[in-house]
């Protein structure tokens, strides 16, 4: 570990506290991991020793946070090659994926179902590798020819797990699961309570696992002290799961108004993946069971965001990055604030879904989510007024300095990984 360093930032517009207020003329001081003071320059003072960071024309905010990834660490668009690559190779790729989303200004992630993302947070907790502090599902549930479960191998491949779920049926089942994955090593646990579009042999207008069943992951995980994010890409899975009282709804494709009512009522989160459709519609190689699916969501996917927003219920952010080119990890987390923002939201409302919202989703706003003193020290200065916009983070150049937990992260543009596309 590098000695504790005393920074202190001048200078900027500041996005102060879990509102992200914007102030200037106020200065943050940085001692080992943690902010110390945020306060009028005149008050802190220069303390000795301390590197002195020039943000004047520049934006101050915390570390992005994406809660909807998947560190598959795949370079495929075929989610059947997601399960039968190997494993090792997968874990590799993943590593740098990792650095390349903390390069985009991403400090902390939820993964949402992969078998990588315990052993990333590890890596990255112990100081391993350089990526984003990870908050790992390991293997999300998903019923028999559900969401997560493979539907053109067969079955006997896959040994009642692929690379993103456990394949379970019958509430005890269920119990047991969460168990198990809590016990591999799980934060959170994920649900797939609908069918999806990058699956074969379901339809995502279905729910998925009874009621009883939903019931059960949900019961047993809060027992345990762990959120739930379910995957719900129609309104019929979306209903059960809140009825049953998840966390997060995921994707929500086809929200109603009761749906929303819930949603705000029980204080469950929205995590839209705006950019998501577009990507599987548009990307070559994805199969086209999934484009024939996807496609019709366009316009009901907007709409049911759009409809969220105005209910006010609580929005996180969150893109499902999963596998670079296709959903490239760093720009296409940063399209998806860009999509938030194009569709009503403001710069500052995105910024907040993505940084305290999202901190308060993950169960981690005591540490993360704001420049505040006594929080973890992730602290962004970004080129340019994001107030104004989003914008400036399209580029990762702009970021002119990147902490993670008060630990200068390099920025080596010659590091970033550059895959070419297999012949
Ligand atoms: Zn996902």
């Amino acid at each position: 570990m590098a000695a504790a360093e005393t920074i202190l930032i001048r200078g900027g517009t500041l996005l102060k506290g879990v509102a992200l207020n914007p102030v200037r003329g106020e200065a943050v001081l940085i001692e080992g991991e943690r902010i110390k003071a945020v306060g009028p320059e005149r008050k802190i003072g220069r303390p000795k020793g301390a590197r002195v960071i020039d943000a004047v024309g520049h934006t101050v905010l915390p570390g992005l946070i994406d809660a909807h990834v998947h560190w598959f660490g795949s370079r495929s668009p075929d989610p059947m090659m997601w399960a039968i690559e190997p494993k090792m190779l997968n874990c590799a790729r993943a590593v740098s994926d990792a650095y390349k989303l903390l390069y985009y200004g991403f400090t902390t992630v939820r993964d949402v179902g992969s078998r990588n993302g315990v052993a990333i947070k590890r890596a990255v907790d112990e100081g391993s590798i350089l990526g984003p502090r990870t908050v790992p599902a390991h293997l999300g549930l998903s019923m028999t020819c559900g969401h997560g479960d493979v539907h053109n191998l067969p079955s006997d491949w896959l040994c009642g797990c692929s690379s993103m779920a456990f394949i379970v049926d019958g509430a005890d089942n269920v119990r047991k699961a969460v168990r198990q994955t809590i016990r591999d090593g799980a934060d959170v646990i994920k649900i797939w309570t609908s069918g999806g579009t990058m699956s074969e042999r379901d339809s995502l207008e279905d729910q998925h696992f009874s009621d009883e069943e939903i019931q059960a992951a949900v019961g047993e995980a809060h027992a345990l002290r762990r959120k739930v994010a379910s995957h719900a890409e129609g309104i019929r899975g979306a209903r059960a799961s809140i009825k049953a009282g998840v966390d997060s709804i995921e994707h929500g494709f086809d929200l109603d108004e009761a749906a929303c009512a819930g949603m705000k009522r029980k204080g469950i989160f929205l995590v839209a993946t705006l950019a998501l459709l577009d990507r599987v519609v548009n990307t070559p190689g994805v199969p086209e069971y999934a484009k024939r699916k996807a496609t019709p969501m366009f316009a009901t996917h907007l709409r049911s965001f759009k409809l969220a927003v105005e209910m006010g219920v609580k929005i996180g952010s969150g893109c499902d990055a999963f596998s670079d080119p296709v959903t490239a990890f760093g720009p296409y987390n940063i399209r998806e604030l860009e999509l938030m923002q194009q569709a009503g939201l403001s710069p500052l409302a995105v910024l907040r879904a993505a940084t305290s919202a999202n901190a308060e989703l993950l169960g981690l706003e005591r540490d993360l989510g704001a420049i505040e003193a006594g929080k973890l020290a992730d602290v962004l200065v970004v080129k340019g007024d994001l107030t104004a916009g989003v914008a400036p983070l399209t580029d990762p150049d702009n970021i002119l300095l990147l902490l993670q937990g008060g630990r200068t992260i390099p920025r080596l543009k010659e590091l970033l990984p550059q895959p070419r596309q297999a012949g």
